[in-house]
């Protein structure tokens, strides 16, 4: 089946005809092979994110990467004596912030506008105010935007204090080089349909296993029971608590094949790297302006503001799907933007063809 269009979105992305060929099998749970799958796939998580396997541990979760993030705000931070600090520059941060008065949690916010990237100083300051904080959360690549913040700044703050550390790194792992044994977070997050390229389906946390191990009857919700699920896992190898998206296990154990075919993480992150200057200087030649100043830039997806107020984006969007790319709307409330993902099954290549069709566009509607 030929596919319509390249998705240049960050998740679901496009993913390789053969991780795409790996879901036409049915595979059943309950037998070794497929629990070998599994431990396989828990174990090379921890590799590709550089965790020491005595350390750490990693969850997989059913689904989308949301599901993950709110199993380990409310199996990580306890019923009572907690207080949890979340730095937000975006949608996700937000999220987390939701989701902690879902779970009545005490929660202090560190606000920064979307455009901005997280500041160490600020959250130092805000921690000096806030002795009472036991856990911390926020969100490495911002997916709202794409701004990268300084997890590895904010990490020895946190540690300074004994602070327990959650990291929303979706849309960041697998493209981007992590160094969990170097960043001694407690939890990272992330999901099947981002920068590991498989297809949407589950969630999977990196825990510190001294940590997970703390927060037996924490959770509040029994299919998102961290702990829960990480005892299944770990005391009958490789077995998920219920019914898993076996389909979309084996498309990302292929997928993780491919990630090392690949030549790893570094490698990704350079394809990522070069499709995002090649889009970001391509579009600043054809006039967008970009939301993010380069030096927080990462390279996951990339914003760019309206050309002008009547810049109509849903023709501009329809122009271009016809022409065989998908792109995105913007998620900044204060500033009219679009934005462009350069994740996926996706290179240089495919960004100068998207430019191109960006020219035409330009001149037809001059
Ligand atoms: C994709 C993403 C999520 C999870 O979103 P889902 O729609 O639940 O998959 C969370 N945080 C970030 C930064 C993301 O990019």
């Amino acid at each position: 089946m030929k596919q319509p269009y390249l998705l240049l979105t960050p998740g679901p992305l496009s993913t390789t005809a053969s991780v795409k060929a790996a879901m036409q099998i049915d595979y059943c749970t309950w037998d070794s092979d497929y629990r070998q799958v599994t431990e396989t796939i828990r174990r090379e998580i921890l590799a590709l994110a550089e965790a020491d396997p005595t350390t750490y541990t990693t969850v997989l979760l059913q689904g989308s990467g949301s599901y993950g993030v709110e199993a380990t705000i409310g199996s990580a931070v306890p019923r009572t004596d907690a207080v949890l600090m979340i730095a937000i520059n975006g949608a996700y941060g937000r999220r987390i912030s939701e989701i902690a008065d879902y779970y009545e949690i005490t929660h202090i916010d560190v606000d920064f506008a979307d455009d901005e990237v997280v500041d160490p100083q600020r959250i130092a300051q805000a921690l000096a105010d806030h002795p009472e904080v036991t856990h911390f959360a926020t969100v490495h690549s911002e997916t709202t935007t794409g701004v990268l913040n300084p997890i590895e700044q904010l990490m020895p703050l946190l540690k300074d204090r004994g602070i327990i550390s959650i990291i929303d790194a979706m849309s960041s792992l697998g493209g981007v080089p992590i160094n969990v044994d170097e960043l001694d977070c407690d939890y990272l997050i992330s999901s099947a349909n981002k920068c590991v390229q498989g297809v949407p389906g589950f969630a999977f946390i990196i825990a510190k296993q001294a940590e997970l191990a703390k927060t037996a009857g924490n959770a509040r919700s029994l299919s998102l029971d961290l702990f829960a699920q990480w005892q299944t896992m770990t005391q009958q190898p490789g077995k998920w608590r219920f019914t898993s998206p076996t389909h979309v296990v084996h498309a990302f154990a292929q997928a993780l094949t491919e990630l090392a075919d690949e030549g790893g993480v570094n490698e990704r992150y350079q394809r990522y790297a070069a499709s995002q200057r090649a889009l970001s200087t391509g579009m600043q030649a054809l006039g967008f302006e970009l939301v993010i100043d380069p030096a927080y830039q990462g390279p996951i997806i990339t914003s760019f503001k309206y050309p002008h107020t009547n810049f109509d984006f849903d023709d501009f969007y329809q122009f271009i799907k016809t022409r065989g790319f998908v792109i995105y709307p913007g998620k900044v409330s204060t500033i009219p933007s679009f934005r462009i993902g350069t994740i996926g099954d996706v290179d240089t290549t495919d960004i100068n063809r998207l430019l191109a069709i960006i020219g035409d566009y330009q001149q037809l509607n001059q």
